[in-house]
């Protein structure tokens, strides 16, 4: 059955990476009233709301193809009839928020707005080779009965006003739209702001392209104006970039007042500026600096071993590449276990835990493995690579810290999804082999930003038995993103004074999970960085 489930998966997926990211979309969601005749009606991952009336309702985003079931679901368990949408509108026309308005417009009848760009998305189901994440964009069913409104213009139903707002680049067709709720004699300014994200795929680039070449003015005049909207309540096409679930946990003891936050507005533009920093920063300082090597030493390690996967390491000081398969090296999967060195650093860069030797507790119960039912300190967990303890501090470090700690460190994907104590180990978390160099080099020579007790306590209990100077981890993951286990080992070595760091993954279709170390370690001494 378990393979059955991930064959088809494989089948139904062209992107391994989407599997992941498909599953924390559309988590399960308890619909809730927000404020006034507004309503929570999507998943856990992906917003969609419904603002009610007499004559007939209109629904923000439609959710992921998986999603659109449960979002009609959602408005009968409220007491509403599905056939009386009369409008869906979009915030942008990405698979995550767009693929079920087929669906549900089906269901309803109701006619679809947009803007200009999202409404021919929508029409056609294909991407637009404007959009930023072209290159890695889904294709959606069809909508029929799309309109598209202009900039400002309003939509109207019954005593219901909602007001679209151009905010593309994120996407060409994004829309951010606004009206007014009322409660018991209060009314609210909402928001239900598009992502501000700028996020491409590659060979895009917001600094410089061919296909959509305002993106960053876009971008830029798309987060002031959502920065200087009247604003009470916002949310946001996906929920947490807003806090929607710390505002949720407050409503339940305050009521619906709980929702109301006046800087929300100015923090979620602050998010996007922040980000489009980023972007453009990596952008200006490609990676492409670096030489490639292919090695036939590690090639022929590969094929002896019979083993599917990749070798990557990075002499520092060159600033050399040496690889087997560079393509996989620079494909993202879930880190697993080798989450625990930067999962280390942010419980002491957070304080949640005061040093690599205070014992932590590994919460009781049954744990998969016998050794791990022991409370322990970090330098006796990571030994034996103890998955509770580590899920136990991660959920005293909380998933807001959890998030920016992940950007601060440029980790990967830098997405914890929802789930503070699982991102790592089913995703949504991603890395690359490539990506793991980059981090543990910066960790070997003390330039993450962190303090620098903090990264000397996680290079000394990341440090391997031996004469030689290595570090490492490994990690083993059975999670949604691939078909067979994927097997880790990362770390760094010094040879002459000159630092090496280096990450290897293998499919481990035969649970041969010995194979990560020895092939690892088989790889550095084929490059002369290891004693036979
Ligand atoms: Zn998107």
């Amino acid at each position: 059955m378990k393979r059955m489930v991930k064959l088809l998966l494989a089948a139904a997926l062209a992107a391994t990476a989407q599997a992941a990211v498909a599953d924390h979309w559309s988590a399960p969601q308890e619909p809730f009233a927000i404020y006034g005749n507004t309503y929570y009606v999507g998943t856990h991952g992906v917003s969609s709301v419904l603002i009610t009336s007499k004559a007939g309702h209109i629904l923000i985003d439609g959710g992921s193809p998986d999603g659109a079931a449960q979002i009609a679901q959602h408005i009968r368990q409220l007491g509403f009839k599905v056939e009386d949408v009369k409008y869906i509108l979009n915030s942008h026309e990405h698979v995550d928020h767009a693929g079920g308005i087929a669906e549900l417009q089906r269901l309803s009848g109701a006619t679809v707005l947009t803007s200009t760009a999202g409404a021919a998305v929508l029409r056609s189901g294909q991407p637009s080779k404007a959009d930023p994440q072209y290159t890695s964009s889904a294709a959606m069913t069809p909508v029929a009965k799309v309109q598209a409104l202009d900039d400002g213009a309003e939509v109207s139903l019954g005593d219901l006003r909602v007001r679209a707002r151009y905010t593309p680049g994120h996407t060409p067709g994004g829309v951010s739209w606004t009206w007014q709720a009322s409660e018991g004699g209060s009314t609210a300014n909402m928001v239900y702001a598009d992502s501000l994200t700028a996020y491409a795929s590659a060979p895009f680039q917001y600094r410089d392209n061919t296909t959509y070449p305002q993106a960053r003015d876009d971008i830029e005049r798309s987060i002031a104006l959502v920065g200087a909207l009247p604003c009470d309540i916002l949310i946001s096409a996906h929920p947490e970039f807003s806090d929607l679930w710390t505002r949720m946990d407050k409503a339940a003891t305050v009521g619906h007042a709980g929702f109301i936050d006046r800087t929300a507005c100015r923090a979620y533009a602050a998010k996007g500026t922040a980000w489009l920093a980023k972007t453009l920063a990596q952008e200006a300082a490609p990676p492409q600096a670096a030489q490639w090597k292919e090695s036939p030493h590690l090639e022929q390690l590969f094929a002896q071993q019979g083993v599917t996967g990749t070798f990557v390491l990075h002499d520092a000081s060159a600033d050399v590449y040496t690889v087997h398969d560079r393509a996989r090296a620079q494909t993202r999967f879930i880190p697993a276990s080798t989450f625990k060195i930067p999962n280390s650093l942010i419980g002491l860069g957070t304080g949640t835990v005061a040093s690599v030797d205070q014992v932590l507790p590994y919460g009781g119960g049954k744990t998969a493995r016998p050794e791990w039912a022991h409370d322990m300190s970090l330098r006796d967990a990571i030994k034996i690579s103890n998955v509770p303890v580590y899920q136990g501090m991660a959920r005293r470090i909380g998933l807001a810290a959890m998030r920016s700690n992940l950007q601060t460190l440029n980790y990967g994907n830098m997405d914890p999804g929802t789930a503070v104590d699982t991102f790592w180990l089913k995703g949504p978390l991603m890395i690359s082999a490539v990506e793991q160099t980059v981090f543990l080099e910066k960790l070997a020579q003390d330039r993450l930003p962190f303090s620098k007790e903090a990264m000397a306590a996680v290079r000394d209990i990341t440090r391997q038995p031996g004469a030689a100077d290595l570090h490492a981890k490994t990690g083993w993951g059975s999670g949604p993103v691939k078909e067979v286990d994927l097997g880790w080992w990362v770390g760094w070595v010094m040879k002459d004074g000159k630092l090496y760091s280096f990450a290897l993954n293998i499919d481990i279709p035969d649970g041969a999970a010995d194979k990560r170390v020895s092939l690892g370690k088989a790889a550095l001494q084929a490059l002369g960085l290891l004693q036979p």
